[in-house]
């Protein structure tokens, strides 16, 4: 951010947060320049804030964008992406595997409005091209799909986008800018939650939009302003401070899930053990390829004796809390049947592998024997 000069010489090394939800102009002309982007300059905090632009600037960088968009949340990041491309009688391909509110976003309120929605198991790129004959606005898929765990074949898919000319958008919220740049490998748009990872403590709520393409930047904007999805000035300002620590975090928490990981299957009590970095899972090369490093924090368990054991270890592992959410610095776990996937039908849940036995691990940065102990009390 430029010098304030209210502080003479010096200046603060911790960002500033600017609670100002408009802000003074001296006269028209200068309005005009500000308006026109001629000049630098703020003017309603819905449009754009200090926080915002700080924090959108510094994330761009990390994804490989030329530009960033904050918005109130992950799902306002793909709701503003969403909205600036299609029109009615658009078309949208989306995975199968979406993050439950994209789904219902696509399949209830686009559809309303008259966009229509293909939904596609993505890792068959047979299936997608079939798809892509038809024409598209868009592809949309998750780096890293919740719970299972299904890495997407970015560069293959990008291919196949550029091809039939439409864009790719990547939700990389499971992966983070640490782990994986899909727009290095061929996504035109990515989007994160910042609710998870990224911030890192479970304390904001908050979305992003980065791209290179300057037209989506505009369009994308607009829809975030006029739509009212901005996001918070002290949101972003607490984001700013968790990127200080983002990529110590996400990779410890990694290498405690591949450690995990590893471990877990041999432990009484557990049937199967999702995870990209095992060899037993379907994606484990493609994410070997594309990842540096261990493939996120997420471990998805099936334990035996379904609900109840399930029940049994959210009681007795007491340090480990049951939340709906993902990402934070300590251990959480979370229940796909009955939290992200609750009101997906039977049918649906069976073949995606959604068993009532299945708890779904974020992996935090405790020492790792301390995330070893809290698990086999749950477990035992
Ligand atoms: C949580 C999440 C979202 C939505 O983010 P919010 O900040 O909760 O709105 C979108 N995609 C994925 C993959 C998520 O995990």
């Amino acid at each position: 951010m430029d010098a304030d000069r209210s502080f003479g010489l010096s200046q603060p090394v911790a960002s500033p947060l600017y609670t100002s939800a408009v802000y003074s102009i001296p006269d028209l002309d200068v309005l005009d320049r500000i308006c026109d982007g001629k000049e630098p300059g703020y003017i309603y905090a819905r449009d754009k804030h200090p926080n915002a632009q700080q924090l959108a600037d510094e994330l761009a960088k990390l994804e490989s964008a030329e530009w960033g968009v904050m918005t109130a949340s992950g799902m306002g990041a793909v709701s503003a992406t969403l909205m600036a491309i299609v029109s009615q009688g658009d078309r949208i391909i989306a995975s199968d595997q979406l993050y439950g509110r994209t789904t219902q976003l696509l399949t209830t309120e686009l559809f309303r409005l008259g966009v229509s929605v293909s939904i596609v198991d993505m890792s068959n790129l047979d299936h997608v091209e079939v798809a892509l004959a038809q024409p598209a606005k868009a592809l949309i898929i998750e780096t890293i799909s919740n719970p299972m765990l299904r890495v997407a074949d970015v560069p293959a898919l990008g291919q196949l986008a550029e091809k039939h000319n439409c864009e790719l958008i990547l939700d990389n919220t499971f992966a983070t800018p640490v782990l994986f740049r899909p727009i290095e490998v061929g996504a035109t748009i990515v989007i994160e939650s910042l609710t998870k990872m990224i911030g890192g403590h479970s304390d904001i709520t908050l979305g992003g939009v980065f791209g290179r393409n300057p037209d989506l930047q505009k369009r994308i904007s607009q829809v975030m302003t006029i739509w009212g999805l901005s996001p918070s000035p002290f949101d972003c300002w607490m984001a700013m401070r968790s990127l200080a620590t983002m990529e110590l975090r996400v990779r410890t928490a990694a290498e405690n899930a591949a450690k995990l990981a590893n471990w877990l299957p041999t432990q009484s009590g557990v049937r199967k053990v999702y995870y990209p970095g095992l060899p037993s899972h379907p994606d484990h090369g493609l994410a070997k390829r594309l990842m540096s490093g261990p493939p996120g924090n997420i471990i998805t368990v099936e334990l035996e004796g379904g609900r109840e054991a399930v029940n049994g270890f959210m009681r007795t592992a007491i340090d480990i809390p049951f939340c709906p959410s993902l990402g934070d610095a300590q251990t959480t776990c979370s229940y796909p049947a009955g939290t992200s996937h609750r009101y997906v039908d039977l049918e649906e849940k069976r073949r995606l592998g959604i068993t009532d036995g299945l708890l779904r691990l974020s992996i935090g940065i405790e020492p790792i024997d301390v995330i070893r102990q809290n698990l086999v009390k749950g477990l035992s």
